[in-house]
């Protein structure tokens, strides 16, 4: 975001440098309409000038003629306005008639009327004199003259309407001849300053092609116009200034506003500006946060993909690694070599639940997890977990006690092997963190409705405890692959285990005192499926660990697997060597095919993940097959997917029953046994 400050700051000073720009022009505009308006008006008060000193003139001159003609002057000369003075004057200065003797230095111009001109003088507190001359025969020149005193002669001269115009009359000389009212000093010296001055000689250039003109001034009394006109037919100027508030009118008042206005348009403009600026930033954000959001999103989801992919196809090596071990196990009699065989199978264990751990993470991380529903026993989950977890304990020289509650509900309906994992995660944990005492499962329940029931798996340990629970906690909750990271393992399990409790609408409890032991307990709501209870659980005597010894042996029995992975064949065959079947392989879709038509097998092995034909396609063909010789026999699917769903989309796809890899012998059997003809199933020979 701050990276938009220098592009407002450039708005800004852009706005700023537009507005002035306007500004000045449309100054200039204005000033330069004004002065075109101003100067019109002059040349108009110019004519009303002259035509006063015409009317002035035209009364003295015949007042004149009277006298000359020695009639009655008197009459004429008469004003009857104490401010107004007529007089006949000689051209020594003396009134001869009447009148007030002038004095030549007062009104200089007197001479020239003496000489026979008409003149016009003004001396500053005597007043505007006008003045014709008269020849009074023997040559005695004489001027008849009329004087309008200093108040008067503004009034009666006043050109302008309002009181801020400032208009004088100049001679060709530059010599007021009528001045405005209360013409002094003060304004002589007003009239004087500099600005003004410089106004007055772009006036007197203008002058010099045009009759009128007003220029704009500004000086240090404020803003003026200065105009000039001359009159029309006589050598006189008329001069004057006028405030520019006074010569704009109306339009001083618009233009103030405009310039308000555009002022207010210009930081309107700018925040606008400053807003979609913003605006842009805030999206582009957004937009590259999207995109952001999406590479994340898309690099967690090709994780996920990678995770889930690997995970399912390292499950096919660890298959030969079980199986290869289990034959070790099988045949060889070295006791030492027997040990490291099953350590190898304690690894490949461990090495299979973190496989399985990451493909479950992962499935859930990008949403592709769904739990199974299907009826169950829940006496069988605890018959596993117990024949899973009773050897581990009695390994570690820990009691392992078990209580089941006889009046738990038996038929459940869930998804049983995320139940039996969750129970599985709390009992490898508490074999895990304990060295010495006891590990404790219980099993419980609360019927809580006709139809749900809230199952309670408990498991107390005797070991190390823990020290954060609030910090385990949300570790889980958070599930984040970077932060569940322990010490002690992965940190996986735990918070696979929360959200699968989670997903069943379900809660977990942690209860640990560092040092003593741990008790976790899950509550999760399943609904009841049938009307049985578990009554007093038996649990089976352990098999008598030592040599494998097959649960059966089949010898008139043959049967067929298929898989691509010829390591996965010969380990198929090896671990059902001891039951005598007799074993054909195939290595794909094609050679199963072919194969089938050959001759008769009772049970058919195929795996599904294969190039060319897979499971499913070759499974199809079979059964849509002519010539099959083995048209009735089951068909058992082989995968390395043991997701939830999957035994139903098996099912649905024609299959009679499915096994996980990698092979667990004792499923193995029980297929075998379940799926061959019932006569060819022998009891083994006892050793
Ligand atoms: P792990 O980290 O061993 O792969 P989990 O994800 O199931 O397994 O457990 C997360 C962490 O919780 C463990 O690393 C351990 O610190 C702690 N923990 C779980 N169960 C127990 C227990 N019964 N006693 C002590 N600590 C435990």
């Amino acid at each position: 975001m701050p990276k938009i400050f220098p592009q407002i700051a450039a708005l800004v000073a852009l706005l700023i440098a537009a507005g002035f720009f306007i500004w000045v022009q449309a100054n200039d505009l204005l000033n330069a309409t004004l002065e075109r308006t101003l100067a019109k008006q002059t040349a108009i008060l110019a004519v009303a000038a002259e035509e006063r000193f015409d009317a002035e003139f035209a009364s003295l001159r015949l007042a004149a003629k009277c006298l000359e003609a020695q009639q009655a002057a008197q009459v004429v000369l008469q004003t009857g306005n104490e401010n107004i003075s007529v007089g006949l004057l000689t051209a020594d200065g003396n009134a001869i008639h009447d009148g007030t003797p002038l004095l030549n230095q007062d009104f200089p111009r007197l001479l020239s009327a003496y000489r026979g001109n008409e003149v016009v003088d003004y001396c500053a507190g005597k007043g505007v004199l006008f003045a014709v001359p008269v020849a009074l025969g023997d040559n005695a020149n004489a001027a008849l003259y009329r004087l309008y005193d200093e108040t008067l002669a503004a009034e009666s001269f006043k050109l302008a309407e309002d009181n801020d115009t400032r208009l004088l009359i100049q001679d060709g000389d530059g010599k007021v001849i009528v001045p405005y009212k209360n013409y002094g000093a003060a304004e002589k010296e007003f009239f004087a300053n500099a600005a003004f001055q410089r106004g007055f000689e772009t006036l007197r250039d203008k002058l010099e092609t045009q009759t009128s003109a007003a220029v704009y001034c500004d000086s240090p009394f404020g803003d003026f116009f200065l105009f000039a006109t001359k009159l029309p037919h006589m050598n006189y100027t008329l001069v004057g200034c006028v405030p520019w508030e006074s010569a704009a009118g109306d339009v001083a008042e618009i233009y103030n506003f405009m310039r308000v206005g555009g002022v207010l348009a210009l930081i309107l403009l700018a925040a606008g500006g400053a807003y979609l600026l913003v605006l842009r930033a805030r999206l582009e954000d957004a937009g590259e946060l999207r995109a952001a959001k999406l590479a994340a999103d898309e690099a967690n989801n090709a994780k996920s993909i990678f995770l889930a992919n690997m995970s399912h196809k390292i499950r096919t090596p660890i298959n030969a690694i079980v199986g290869m071990n289990e034959m070790i196990l099988r045949e060889s009699n070295s006791p030492e070599i027997v040990n490291y065989a099953q350590n190898t199978a304690a690894a490949a264990e461990t090495l299979l639940s973190l496989v399985n751990d990451i493909r479950d993470f992962s499935k859930i991380e990008s949403g592709k997890f769904a739990l199974a529903e299907e009826n169950y026993r829940l006496v069988d989950v605890i018959k596993n977990l117990v024949n899973m977890i009773r050897p581990r304990a009695e390994q570690k020289k820990l009691a392992f006690n078990l209580h089941v509650n006889p009046a738990a509900e038996n038929i459940l309906r869930g998804d049983s092997e995320r139940i039996q994992q969750i129970a599985l995660n709390f009992l490898s944990n508490a074999v895990k963190y304990t060295e010495s005492g006891s590990v404790t499962f219980s099993v419980d329940g609360e019927t809580v409705s006709a139809d749900t029931f809230i199952l309670s798996l408990s498991v107390k340990d005797t070991g190390k405890g823990i020290r954060d629970i609030p910090k385990l906690v949300e570790d889980c909750e958070r599930f984040d692959i970077h932060k569940t990271r322990h010490a002690d393992g992965t940190g996986l399990g735990l918070a696979i285990t929360y959200k699968l409790v989670h997903m069943m609408n379900g809660k977990i409890d942690i209860q640990s005192a560092h040092g003593e032991g741990s008790t976790f307990t899950a509550l999760i709501p399943q609904k009841i499926a049938g009307n049985e209870l578990i009554g007093v659980f038996t649990e089976h005597a352990p098999a008598a660990q030592g040599k494998y010894q097959p649960a059966f042996v089949a010898p008139a029995a043959t049967i067929l697997v298929v898989d691509d992975d010829e390591m996965n064949l010969l380990v198929t065959a090896k671990l059902l060597q001891a039951t005598q079947i007799k074993v054909d392989t195939a290595t794909s879709g094609a050679a199963c095919l072919k194969k089938l038509a050959e001759r008769h097998y009772d049970l058919i092995f195929l795996d599904l993940m294969m190039p060319d034909l897979d499971g499913v396609q070759t499974l199809e063909r079979t059964r849509a097959m002519d010539g099959n010789l083995s048209k009735n026999a089951p068909i058992i699917a082989l995968t390395a997917d043991a997701a939830p769903g999957t035994q139903q989309r098996l099912i649905d796809a024609g299959f009679n029953d499915y096994l996980t890899k990698p092979i667990d012998i004792k499923l193995l059997e029980q297929i075998l046994v379940d799926f061959l003809p019932a006569e060819k199933i022998l009891s083994p020979a006892p050793r």
